[in-house]
């Protein structure tokens, strides 16, 4: 615990929220901001947090600034401007970006703040709501060693684990590729669970044989029972979300000029889904444009019995 180091927190949505509560569980003192003037009252007086009403105000209020929203470009419009985070950031101040970011547009704020004294790193994170909840979050740094250092007490009330994965930026690209991995496992999953009900075989069987097998994966094991086959497609994480980060590993790929025939494929059939379905929906929803693609929907028994 750090009860002196104070924190500026914006963006407190699926995982804002639960991210922000464990720091004041865990005595920081802690000021929050969103965009949504309601969800920051809501979520102050929930965690017992200061509310601010600028990105500016929480800014000021804080040593360390944490940043948990949809993508760079919201970052960058979030820092800029007379209400701006930049405007309420004394110099030697730290923003930790937690959001899922390009790398490039990192390193370029990065750079822009530099020239202030303010430092950067990029944190994003991995394990979704419920582990943002226990604070069990798998945590990815980028950046100065010395920034990280400083930030790690707060990214430890946050996460279990911080992998620092080497300058600004890379943190970001990690985060990227690891939901492209995590993306092709999700549709490949599905894509076997169609073609083993048009077989005969139970959906909910397969996974249970899945998890004990070589098939095994985070989509297998945490989604497709608990928001496919339950169809309650409301794991928390935004299809929009996902398009955007497999847009990003492949943007990585491309500046490092590696084929990705199957990044490739992964982001299209993700983006169509997109497409198909409409804004909003939670990315296990994506199963339902593979399902439209086969003209079957997933049956059998959600809760895993056999039958
Ligand atoms: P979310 O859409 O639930 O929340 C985003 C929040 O940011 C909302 O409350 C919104 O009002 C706020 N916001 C948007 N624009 C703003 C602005 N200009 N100023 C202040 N607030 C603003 O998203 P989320 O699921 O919490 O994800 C946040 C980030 O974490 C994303 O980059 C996402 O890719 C990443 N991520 C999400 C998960 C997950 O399981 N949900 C897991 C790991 C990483």
């Amino acid at each position: 615990m750090d009860g002196k180091t104070r924190i500026g927190f914006i963006g407190l949505g699926a995982m804002g929220e639960p991210m922000a509560a464990r720091l004041t569980a865990a005595g920081f003192a802690v000021a929050v901001h969103d965009a949504d003037g309601d969800r920051t009252a809501r979520v102050a007086a929930a965690i017992g947090a200061r509310a601010a009403t600028t990105p500016r105000d929480a800014a000021a209020m804080g040593d360390i600034l944490v940043t948990m929203l949809p993508s760079s470009a919201v970052v960058e419009r979030v820092l800029e401007g007379g209400s701006g985070a930049l405007a309420g950031l004394a110099e030697g101040a730290l923003i930790v970006d937690m959001s899922s970011g390009e790398p490039n547009a990192t390193r370029s704020i990065a750079e822009r703040i530099g020239e202030k004294g303010i430092a950067m790193i990029d944190a994003p994170v991995s394990g979704g709501v419920s582990r943002a909840r226990t604070g069990e979050l798998a945590i990815m740094a980028g950046g100065e060693a010395a920034a990280i250092d400083r930030a790690e007490p707060v990214l430890k009330a946050m996460g279990n684990s911080v992998i620092r994965t080497g300058p600004i930026g890379s943190a970001h690209a990690m985060k990227a590729l690891n939901n492209l991995v995590s993306a092709g496992g999700f549709l490949i999953g599905i894509e076997a669970l169609l073609i083993g009900q048009r077989f005969g075989l139970d959906p909910a069987l397969m996974v249970d044989v899945l998890n004990v097998s070589t098939g095994m994966n985070n989509s297998t094991q945490k989604k497709f029972k608990q928001f496919v086959l339950s169809r309650k497609f409301d794991a928390g994480f935004g299809l929009d979300l996902m398009v955007k980060d497999l847009g990003i590993a492949l943007g990585v790929a491309t500046a490092t000029a590696t084929p990705a025939p199957f990044a490739g494929l992964c982001k299209d059939i993700w983006a169509g889904a997109q497409k198909v379905l409409g804004p909003g929906q939670d990315h296990t929803a994506a199963a339902k444009f593979s399902e439209l693609i086969a003209g079957t929907t997933l049956g059998g028994s959600p809760d895993g019995s056999k039958g």
